[in-house]
């Protein structure tokens, strides 16, 4: 057997250590996102009735330093420890609806197979893993974006279904677009991280950025430079994400609020808005890296 040289061994050693770590880093990081997965999706959240996944959610960010509060529509909003470090983060919003479209079903792990209520439970796990893992963005959780929508099973609508008495989806994001609005200094972006079916799970993150929409020169066309900057941050071929054109649910709402940019980065999922929803844990964890990555570039949005 011909024999390395010591160095190249130390090398190797090293190598294969740093990927052990880097391992386990992921099998950790992959613990604590099903832990916030299974808690939120267990939990009853109808549109309309979100207080006690609110409650939870509220408890959560407290653990993790955060500052809350609650508007009239029921949105809740968290806000990042003071420090100055932070102060181009905070200056993202990661946005995620809280209400479910029909009865809660805590979420079962195979392998990357992920099953259960996962609209937008996934979301809401990958905002606060993020903040665990160190970073400091803006938060807000809406209530009723599944508002209006019915359960579908079977080809039939359910009755488990929650028809916000608004009668439309994205009745919080409305309110809390005007909340926005209204703010003298808006946030650079807001990041909606939600599920979509327009992909299949396992073939990456879709990423809709909203150049299709709006009037150039009105208040609601979105900042076609700004998503070029993003796109530039994002690498594409890194994460086998998918670009598309358009502005989903709370997104497209978001999008009316002036000077301030809005992206939706959404993980695919099967069996969209029944209590199968599948999904794959590479998404997530590429919807995780794709988040850090804009946090991480805050200064060049
Ligand atoms: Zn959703």
């Amino acid at each position: 057997m011909k024999e390395e040289p010591i160095i190249e061994q130390a090398d190797s050693l090293a190598l294969e250590k740093n990927k052990l770590n880097g391992e386990r880093e992921n099998e950790l990081e992959k613990e604590s996102l099903v832990e916030y997965l299974q808690e939120i999706s267990g939990t009853e959240s109808l549109s309309e009735q979100e207080s006690i996944l609110r409650s939870k959610l509220e408890a959560q960010l407290k653990a993790l330093s955060y500052t809350t509060s609650v508007d009239g529509a029921g949105n809740l909003w968290g806000t990042p420890p003071d420090d100055d470090t932070a102060n181009l983060q905070r200056e993202i919003i990661l946005c995620a609806h809280m209400d479910k479209v029909g009865a809660p079903r805590t979420a079962e792990v195979d392998g990357n197979k992920l099953v259960g209520r996962l609209d937008d439970a996934l979301g809401i796990s990958v905002i606060l893993q993020v903040i665990k893992n160190g970073l400091r963005p803006s938060v807000l959780f809406t209530v009723e974006e599944e508002g209006g929508v019915e359960e579908i099973v079977d080809g039939k609508s359910k009755t488990m279904r929650r028809i916000a008495s608004s009668g439309r989806y994205s009745n919080g994001a409305r309110v809390a677009s005007q909340n926005l609005s209204e703010q003298e200094r808006k946030p650079r972006l807001l990041a909606v991280v939600e599920v979509t079916k327009k992909s299949k799970p396992g073939e990456g993150p879709v990423i809709y950025t909203s150049a299709g929409y709006g009037t150039p020169g009105k208040q609601e066309y979105f900042d076609v430079q700004k998503i070029k900057k993003i796109a530039k941050i994002i690498n594409k071929k890194k994460y086998g994400a998918m670009y598309t054109e358009g502005r989903p649910n709370d997104s497209m709402i978001f999008a009316t609020v002036p000077d301030m940019g809005v992206i939706a980065i959404e993980m695919p999922l099967l069996n969209m808005h029944t209590a199968n929803e599948e999904g794959d844990y590479r998404d997530v964890e590429k919807t995780i890296r794709i988040v850090e990555d804009i946090l991480n570039n805050a200064d060049k949005i």
